[in-house]
């Protein structure tokens, strides 16, 4: 578990906190497996055991104060009693986790074991693939469950679905492959008429994916796009000429999470369901109209970026809740260059837990190693997560893919989290006396219930003689502890220095999604740029930089550059550069509206570093492929000329760049040998990210380059208005300081 915070020394109160300009709250990787220094947790058992507050629920943890016979909680004081078991293990203090570290991983008792529970432990996958496609998009997704296949543990179930205006179940456990379709009402209120079950039994629709993979890979060879002839015969029509998709996506994924959710009472301990779209549902329950974005283009009245941005129906937000009541986590795997709506769509996978991928072209896409992927990688879930403060200081907003609970206040579930799903907070003080007492040590608790899934030859390492015939996958539930401490700034130079300039794009990111879902980018660029201008003027009034007696001379002496405190310096770039983002920048210089909504949903779910290379590339150079030349450029089209490299590498997260200048020696080879620094690197950073980037090499003057120059941005336009005689961060600077002064003023 990651916690890093905007600023590592806490502002004294509100005035010291408003006073700074700067965000305050802290950024959480829950199931990250060190914390932010790379410090694993300390395992243990008996997480039922851990002492708690009487006052405040906070757990026992090495920051309390322990007495022979209680306790003092490091959240808010109270002093506690301690069992008698609990006196025996501290007496003991090695044999404890919580007595050895501040944060710690314990195992909770487990359930009772039964063929039922055992049967609950397998993790179900299914796939509902789009037939209303093209045989290029069946081919993808083929090879996409193929990759599937290899990742997922030995063990799991698998079920085969396709949905176009029928949905068709696949029962593979037989000799052939069997399919059974049922039709789906083409009316926008429509449901099944039948259940799923009573079509074909749960248990022969998910197959061991151990003795059926090769019967799964028959199946999936079977797949056929449905033909128009069928799609405007089931619709009974086209529209004024134009043919129906029939694409019953809301209905196929309704019927589903039912499906999933209904067997055995409650769920099986981790579903999921990953759904290959080709297109926007417009067939049934759930279709969107896809007209607004023609309209849009149509219309230049309207902001359109603020009217392609809200959900047009509540149906897949509805779906979603449905999702998390069963248990069910939804991954949404959008190939297409058509308008999609994911506006409308994304809440079915980032409120199940689930990931939304957006894949404009079948041809590069990297579909099946993002599932691969995703799919070898652990995961917790049905996760809890709750955060403590000390009492001077509470939670004010929180961000990030979960659900928050319906009853109590900073808890929030997550169906299904992996190593890198990063959440927010910030906070607010509890009173105008903030941690004005010596002795206030601003304190922080989170505490994560999960489960995750062992795999039998785990459970036979255990020990003792396994009863049971067949080998099976056993829960676990767990409790995960972090405690940290903080300090305190005694004045703004403190707090200045004690800046995390990466948590603090973070939680400027989730501030405008927000604001420009709520009123439109437009609004969200706004609040952006007016953050830095408060934060330069705040800054400038705290090192007594201008004389306010002397008005002529201020503009001169104002400094936007934060250059006496190198903390802060990173941020006027980044919020340039962030203003430059497709997140950010106009529907009118062609960012895709579900372009936007994709990056919205991956952007905040990143951990601070990864964002801030999806947000301001990392660009690095190289003499040759074996040796580095610099390892940091800002990304000016004049800084690399003036350096005079050969070789380039830039990292902007979803995608790796390696560029060779048009001046390049010729005998360099190209592209880069597979044994050489250059790609160790890349292949690292490849291995370490949460999706798949992609990979590009570009030779200068012989190849297109564009892709490349485009993330060279200090020289571009920030409003968009195309390139101008005046130099882009440069001119930027210089109308914040205009902006610095007007507010001073
Ligand atoms: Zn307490």
């Amino acid at each position: 578990m990651a916690v890093r915070a905007t600023v590592s020394r806490f502002p004294i109160d509100t005035d010291a906190r408003e006073g700074s300009g700067l965000l305050w709250g802290v950024t959480v990787t829950p199931f990250a497996a060190s914390d932010e220094n790379g410090q694993s947790p300390a395992y243990g058992s008996g997480g039922d055991l851990l002492p708690r507050c009487e006052n405040c629920w906070a757990y026992f943890n090495t920051y309390c104060e322990l007495e022979q016979w209680s306790w003092s909680c490091s959240l808010c004081g109270n002093l506690n009693g301690l069992s008698s078991d609990a006196i025996e293990r501290y007496s003991r203090p090695q044999s404890c986790a919580e007595m050895m570290s501040s944060f710690v991983d314990l195992e909770l008792p487990p359930q009772e074991e039964s063929d039922e529970a055992a049967l609950e432990a397998c993790p179900v996958y299914v796939a509902a693939i789009d037939l209303s496609s093209s045989e290029e998009f069946l081919e993808l997704t083929k090879s996409a469950l193929l990759a599937a296949l290899e990742a997922l543990a030995p063990g799991s179930l698998f079920g085969l679905a396709t949905f176009s205006h029928k949905l068709g179940l696949y029962d593979v456990q037989g000799p052939i492959p069997v399919v059974k379709n049922v039709f789906i009402p083409p009316e926008a209120e429509g449901t099944l008429t039948i259940e799923l079950e009573d079509v074909m039994p749960l248990l022969q629709f998910l197959a061991p994916v151990d003795t059926c993979k090769d019967r799964i890979a028959s199946a999936l060879e079977t797949l056929r796009p449905t033909t128009s002839w069928e799609r405007t015969t089931a619709a009974g029509q086209g529209l004024e000429g134009v043919l129906l998709g029939g694409r019953g996506f809301g209905v196929a994924m309704e019927a589903l999470c039912g499906y999933l959710g209904s067997e055995y009472g409650n769920t099986f301990a981790l579903a999921r369901i990953f759904a290959f779209l080709s297109g926007p549902p417009d067939y049934g329950a759930g279709q969107l109209d896809t007209r607004r974005y023609g309209e849009q283009y149509a219309s230049q009245r309207k902001d359109p970026d603020r009217a392609l941005l809200p959900e047009q129906t509540p149906f897949y937000k509805d779906l979603a809740a449905v999702a998390v009541q069963a248990g069910v986590c939804v991954d949404v795997f959008a190939v297409t260059n058509e308008y999609t709506d994911l506006a409308s769509l994304k809440f079915l996978s980032i409120e199940s837990g689930g990931s939304l991928f957006l894949y404009t072209s079948t041809e590069d896409s990297t579909l099946p190693q993002d599932m691969y992927r995703m799919l070898s990688r652990p995961y917790a879930f049905g996760c809890v997560l709750r955060l403590r403060t000390s009492t001077e200081f509470k939670p004010g907003n929180s961000y990030g893919h979960f659900f928050p609970d319906p009853q109590y206040e900073n808890v929030q579930h997550v169906i299904c989290c992996d190593s890198y799903a990063t959440y927010a907070y910030d906070f607010v003080f509890e009173n105008n006396i903030g941690f004005s007492s010596k002795s206030d040590v601003p304190t922080l608790q989170i505490a994560f219930q999960y489960s995750v899934v062992v795999p039998p030859q785990e459970l036979s390492n255990s020990g003792g003689v396994s009863t049971s015939r067949t080998k099976h996958h056993s829960l676990q539930r767990r409790l995960r502890i972090r405690t940290v401490q903080f300090g305190v700034a005694q004045n703004i130079h403190e707090l200045y220095d004690s800046c995390d300039p990466e948590v603090v794009l973070s939680l400027l990111v989730h501030k405008v999604i927000l604001a420009s879902l709520e009123e439109g980018v437009r609004e969200g660029r706004l609040l952006l740029q007016e953050w830095l201008v408060i934060l330069a003027a705040q800054y400038n009034d705290a090192y007594k930089l201008v004389q306010y007696s002397n008005g002529n001379s201020i503009r001169s002496q104002l400094d936007v550059a934060f250059s006496q405190c190198p903390q802060l310096q990173s941020l006027p770039r980044l919020i340039f550069a962030l203003l430059r983002n497709p997140l950010l920048r106009f529907h009118e210089e062609g960012v895709h509206p579900d372009y936007r909504i994709y990056l919205q949903c991956l952007f905040s779910a990143l951990e601070p570093s990864s964002l801030h290379r999806a947000v301001y590339p990392v660009l690095t150079s190289y003499a040759t492929p074996d040796k580095q030349a610099y390892p940091r450029h800002s990304l000016s089209r004049a800084a690399l000329l003036t350096s005079g490299s050969p070789i380039f590498f830039l990292d902007a997260f979803t995608i790796l760049i390696v560029f060779y200048s048009s001046t390049a020696d010729q005998t360099l080879p190209f592209p880069p040998p597979h044994d050489c620094l250059l790609r160790t690197t890349i292949n690292k950073l490849k291995k370490e990210r949460c999706i798949t980037p992609k990979l590009i090499f570009i030779r200068g003057g012989q190849d297109d380059a564009s892709i490349f120059e485009n993330f060279l941005i200090e020289e571009q336009d920030v409003d968009g208005s195309g390139l101008t005689s005046v130099m882009g961060f440069v001119s930027f600077l210089e109308d914040i300081t205009q902006k610095v002064l007007e507010f001073m003023k």
